[in-house]
């Protein structure tokens, strides 16, 4: 009989079970699933689903379908997913854009939405009718960020994008898969603002508002330079990331300086996945959803071998307290509310 070490043992079972419900804080659910709600109250899950506004140009917006779907999903989730809104920006040169935004958050906050989501049209795709780029700090917008902290909801970020979206399409630019499929969101060679110019945007209305708690979605869009994103962490405290998306680029950075990372800043990250519900099969959906919760799971709690892109590595195995915080406590303070 093989002679198994105690810590392996205590590894594996910790992989297994978290001993606490965890919450993963970037989905986007836009209708009733109850398979998925079945196997996320098996697992010990609760999260968040997020609607996106992403049309650019005349393309006609999801949200009118979105909004109310997202809402009832919520409902019938028996508010295990709490929700969070969002506005279409497109209409920010008419002079009651944000009176007309405003409503339209006080309506959805009255059916419990706990946050307001922007994305990175804001900065890569939405022109005013001069052609200049709309900027996350544009005048036209601060009366909305002021009423979602005056609401004491919370703004989610999604703004730029990984460095690949300003590189040129070559064999070393890591985002060419999604770039190829997704021109519209190469900045390469377009006359567009800058991913700093987009990033510093957004740290101004960060630092305008500090009582409006921001989460920078996809580790703020500094996912490959974790420095960078140490000092923003450091200048803005009312500012936190999340790593949805984006644990593949902690697998491929230094082990060492990933965990020193997560360590330094465990107050400020969050768990998430960014994890979509297609059209389909719930339970094959839940499936693949629960995979990638056990295998981020461990690669944070244990010392267990990870295929990260670049070759192996081994997981962080952060102690309980630390876990606690960015599977659960963390969440609990920036989205209040998360709870029901
Ligand atoms: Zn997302």
């Amino acid at each position: 009989m093989a002679i198994v070490p105690a810590a392996a043992v205590v590894k594996t079972a910790r992989a297994a079970d978290a001993g606490f419900e965890r919450i993963d804080t970037h989905n986007h659910i836009h209708r009733g699933a109850p398979a998925l709600v079945a196997a996320m109250e098996r697992t010990g899950w609760r999260g968040l689903s997020i609607c996106d506004s992403r049309e650019v140009g005349d393309q006609v917006s999801v949200l009118p379908q979105m909004i109310p779907g997202t809402a009832q999903f919520h409902r019938e989730s028996n508010k295990r997913w709490a929700w969070a809104t969002t506005f279409d920006p497109r209409g920010f040169e008419k002079p009651d854009f944000a009176e007309r935004v405003i409503a339209g958050l006080d309506h959805d906050f009255a059916q419990e939405a706990i946050a307001v989501k922007v994305w990175k049209n804001v900065g890569m795709g939405i022109r005013a009718a001069s052609g200049r780029y709309l900027l996350p700090d544009d005048a036209a917008l601060l009366p909305v960020y002021e009423h979602i902290q005056k609401s004491g909801r919370t703004l989610i970020c999604h703004l730029a994008e990984p460095n690949g979206a300003w590189e040129p399409l070559d064999g070393r630019n890591s985002e060419s898969g999604y770039l190829k499929s997704h021109p519209e969101w190469h900045m390469y060679g377009k006359e567009a603002p800058s991913k700093e110019t987009i990033l510093a945007a957004r740290d101004r209305v960060i630092a305008k508002f500090p009582k409006l708690r921001v989460i920078g979605c996809h580790l703020g869009s500094n996912e490959e330079d974790l420095e960078r994103l140490a000092q923003r962490l450091k200048a803005l405290p009312n500012f936190v990331v999340d790593v949805a998306s984006r644990v593949r680029y902690l697998m491929a950075a230094d082990r060492e300086k990933a965990r020193q990372f997560v360590l330094t800043h465990q107050d400020r990250l969050l768990y998430a996945t960014d994890f979509t519900l297609g059209a389909g099969d719930d339970a094959r959906a839940a499936a693949s959803l629960e995979a990638t919760h056990d295998r981020e799971w461990n690669y944070f709690a244990t010392g267990e071998t990870v295929q990260a892109r670049n070759g192996q590595t081994m997981g962080l195995e952060l102690p309980e307290a630390v876990l606690r915080k960015i599977f659960r406590e963390n969440a609990v303070k920036v989205l209040t509310g998360i709870l029901g």
